[in-house]
């Protein structure tokens, strides 16, 4: 392709997968555009359903490999109760991560066997709530230990424990994680500390967990292999393992088309390059950038194509060879541990989109069209360093625009006085310029996107969440909202 191809090549679009219950909804424009007068913009509009399929096809994987497993939906991902109602629902379990969380799992009913606390940092309250209702803790640092054996000693209760592991050896390097504790000193802190009930005689110990950063099935595999062998050390000191916990991060796929995810990485080493129109705004890399004319860095954002993901990644990990054994899974079998896994992202996958009002278009001194939105950027923000889908304009008027404003590239921008406030970097081409009044929807939010950094800066409201009836086609608020 020539320079000058180059320069006038279009950007490719990233068109998102879509469940059949948000294009169907969209096209009631009218119970839409309803929707967002009666609960303000932006909106948050969920479904239960994808969530209980994403979670009956990590049943069948445990199902199908013969394995006993639990799954456990970690709610950090998304505030809505309305899934850990559905989790109560369907018997499967709730990971919870602060008080807050804790509270309201037990106020919704779920069972404390169905309960989980791995929270970072637990404070005294959070302990105290979690022994006094049996929760399970996954213990990360000594001195939590000791914080929570005083809280047992004080209600004359025992505590259901497991140990957070990390610094698991993989491809001949030892990974790196500030939680947990490591893997090769874990066994001299279980002998001194846990061993014929030492120092915590209060601790009941059920079992292993670990979650990774990163999407490699190969590591997982080899931190879970670990942890086996782990457990076999531990009966030496009388410590049964009943689970493993692998944690969450199960990969997900967000975009219908592979052509464009890779066209669209290599436009932006282009653009960053100088070799041809900027796609982002201001040219951000994205995580590329220019040293002396040489492209550095690399795409800092979720991999949003993928081929093996939810279920399939899933049965990756235990499809991994072990030597005597068919595979992991056949070997886990053996020991009759159960495999338990945390999934907060990959259970919301299609549950959950936000749809936003224009408030303005207008040019800047650059000539791009700006779409300003009744939204900021905390309220469609993960740690990927743009959120790599094409939103949809749901055209409400039928105003006229002039040949300029048609298949018009646009930014959209939000509500803060921050000059950052883009609620997208890459350039969005629409067919038209956008109405005011008209409504954009962002797709597949509901995994982080919506709520993980909401903030309340300006003093504006949060969004509100509602959950989508199909069969009434009607909007319910989640109680969240009311709590
Ligand atoms: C965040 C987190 C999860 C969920 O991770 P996802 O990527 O949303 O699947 C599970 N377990 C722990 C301990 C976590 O911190």
């Amino acid at each position: 392709m020539s320079m000058h191809d180059a320069l006038v090549e279009q950007p490719v679009p990233l068109v998102p997968l879509k469940d059949r219950w948000v294009t169907g909804l969209l096209q009631d424009t009218t119970l839409m555009s309803g929707a967002v007068e009666r609960f303000g913009s932006p909106l948050n509009v969920h479904n239960t359903s994808p969530f209980s399929d994403n979670v009956k096809d990590y049943q069948d994987v445990f199902s199908k490999y013969g394995l006993k497993g639990r799954v456990f939906f970690a709610r950090k991902a998304n505030k809505c109760l309305g899934f850990v109602q559905a989790s109560k629902n369907m018997s499967i379990g709730v990971d919870t991560a602060s008080f807050n969380e804790l509270k309201q799992a037990i106020a919704c009913g779920v069972p404390a066997k169905d309960l989980v606390l791995t929270a970072a940092i637990k404070n005294k309250q959070l302990l105290e709530l979690a022994v006094a209702h049996d929760v399970l803790i996954i213990l990360d640092n000594s001195d939590e230990c000791d914080l929570l054996q005083g809280v047992c000693q004080a209600q004359r209760k025992q505590a259901r424990v497991g140990l957070r592991i990390s610094g698991f050896h993989f491809q001949g390097e030892k990974s790196y994680s500030r939680f947990g504790f490591d893997i090769d000193q874990v066994e001299e802190y279980v002998r001194d500390c846990f061993h014929h009930d030492q120092k915590y005689p209060s601790f009941q110990y059920e079992g292993l967990h670990f979650h990774l950063n990163g999407y490699s099935v190969e590591e997982r595999a080899a931190a879970l292999s670990q942890c086996v062998e782990l457990a076999g050390i531990l009966e030496m000191y009388r410590l049964k393992t009943s689970f493993i916990d692998i944690g969450g991060g199960l990969l997900i796929n967000y975009l219908a088309d592979h052509h464009q995810w890779e066209s669209f990485k290599s436009q932006l080493k282009s653009a960053v390059k100088g070799e041809r129109d900027a796609i982002t705004f201001d040219n951000n890399g994205l995580g590329y950038r220019l040293e002396q004319d040489q492209l550095v860095g690399r795409l800092n954002a979720y991999p949003y194509f993928n081929t093996h993901y939810k279920s399939l990644f899933l049965q990756e990990i235990f499809e991994q060879e072990v030597a005597g054994f068919e595979n992991l899974a056949d070997q886990i079998r053996t020991l009759n541990i159960e495999i338990r896994i945390e999934p907060g992202r990959s259970l919301l996958d299609q549950a959950g989109f936000t749809v936003a009002k224009v408030a303005y278009r207008k040019r800047d001194s650059q000539g791009n069209y700006l779409v300003g939105l009744e939204m900021n950027m905390t309220q469609m923000h993960s740690s990927s360093a743009d959120f790599l889908l094409d939103p949809e304009v749901i055209y409400l008027s039928d105003e006229d625009v002039d040949d300029e404003a048609q298949d018009v590239p646009v930014y959209f921008t939000g509500a803060y006085c921050l000059e950052r406030d883009m609620l997208l970097k890459r350039q969005i081409h629409l067919p038209k310029l956008p109405s005011v009044g008209d409504l954009v929807v962002f797709f597949n939010t509901a995994g982080y996107m919506m709520h993980f950094f909401e903030s309340e800066a300006h003093q504006f409201d949060l969004a509100a969440n509602v959950f989508y009836d199909v069969e009434a086609s009607a909007f319910k608020l989640d109680s969240y909202d009311r709590t």
